[in-house]
C-alpha cells in the first residue's frame, strides 16, 4: 500500500508539474514565437530595398564615365527605396517601443476638433488632386481623455489607407457618432473593400492583403498594427466593417468623459 500510494502521488505530481509548466510557459513560448516571427518579417522587408539599392550601385560602378543625368533612373529608384527604408525603420521603432512600454502617452482632456482638423487638412487636397471626393461631417461636442498626437497618427494611417485603396471617382468620408458612452470616428471609403476572412488579419504586423500591389503603393503592413496599439493604450477600439455597397469603413472608438 505504501508503495502504491507513493506511486500514485508520484504520477499526480508528474501530471501537475507538466500541466503547470505548460500553463506558465505557454505565454513565454508564444511571445518568443511572435518575437522571432516579427524579426523574420522585419528582416525580409529590409532585404528587398537593400538588394535593389545594392544592384543599382553596382550597376553604376560599371559605368564610371557616366554623368548624374545618365544615372538619373538608378538614383531615383535608390532614393525611393531609401525613403521606404526610412519609413519602415520608423514604424519598427514605434512598435518596438510600444512592446517595451517605453512610449510616453501625454493624455489631456480635449474635444475632437483639436485632433481631427489637423490630419484632415492635407488629405483634402491630396484626395481632390486624385479626382476623388472628400466629405467631412464631424458634429458632436464631447470631452475625451486622449493623447492628441497619437490619435492624429491613427487618423493619418486610416486616411492614408482610404486614399491608397480607393480608385479615381471614389468617395472618402469622415464622420462621427455617439454609441452609448463611446465616441466613434468613422473613415469610410468606396474603395477595393476587405474580405471577411481578412478583417481581423489586417491588424497584424506585416499583413497585407495584396502584397504585390502594396509594394508599389509603399505599404509594409504595419500601419494598422500601430493604430491598434495606440487605441489599446486609450482603452479604445479599432475595427473595420463593409461600407455597402462598396468599400470599407474603419471605426475608432474612445470612451467619453463628458457630453456637452
Ligand atoms: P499598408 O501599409 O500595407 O497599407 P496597413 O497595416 O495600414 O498596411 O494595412 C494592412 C492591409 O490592410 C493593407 O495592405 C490593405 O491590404 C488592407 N487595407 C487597409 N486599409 C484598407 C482600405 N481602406 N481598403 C482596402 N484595404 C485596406
Amino acid at each position: 500500500i505504501l508503495i502504491m500510494t507513493f506511486f500514485i502521488f508520484w504520477i499526480i505530481a508528474l501530471i501537475l508539474s507538466y500541466v503547470l509548466t505548460r500553463i506558465t510557459m505557454f505565454p513565454i513560448i508564444k511571445s518568443w514565437k511572435q518575437q522571432s516571427e516579427f524579426v523574420n518579417d522585419a528582416a525580409h522587408e529590409l532585404r528587398t530595398p537593400l538588394t535593389i539599392i545594392q544592384g543599382k550601385l553596382e550597376y553604376m560602378l560599371t559605368r564610371p564615365k557616366s554623368t548624374v543625368l545618365d544615372e538619373a533612373e538608378s538614383i531615383s529608384v535608390s532614393l525611393d527605396e531609401v525613403s521606404r527604408l526610412n519609413s519602415l525603420t520608423n514604424n519598427l521603432l514605434i512598435l518596438a517601443r510600444a512592446d517595451q512600454a517605453t512610449t510616453k502617452f501625454d493624455f489631456t482632456l480635449t474635444q475632437p476638433d483639436f485632433f481631427i482638423k489637423d490630419p484632415i487638412m492635407p488629405f483634402k487636397d491630396i484626395i481632390n488632386s486624385q479626382s476623388k471626393v472628400f466629405q467631412e461631417n464631424i458634429r458632436h461636442k464631447v470631452t475625451l481623455n486622449v493623447d492628441r498626437d497619437k490619435i492624429k497618427q491613427v487618423l493619418i494611417i486610416l486616411l492614408d489607407n482610404a486614399t491608397k485603396y480607393t480608385p479615381e471617382n471614389g468617395t472618402i468620408r469622415i464622420y462621427d457618432n455617439l454609441e452609448g458612452s463611446k465616441y466613434q470616428i468613422v473613415i469610410s471609403d468606396t474603395g477595393v473593400g476587405i474580405k471577411d476572412s481578412d478583417k481581423k488579419k489586417i491588424f497584424g504586423r506585416f499583413y497585407r492583403v495584396d502584397k504585390s500591389r502594396n509594394r508599389n503603393s509603399g505599404g509594409h503592413g504595419l500601419g494598422l498594427a500601430i493604430a491598434q496599439q495606440i487605441m489599446n493604450e486609450h482603452h479604445g477600439k479599432i475595427f473595420v466593417r463593409d461600407n455597402l455597397p462598396q468599400g470599407s469603413e474603419f471605426v475608432i472608438e474612445l470612451p467619453i468623459k463628458h457630453t456637452h
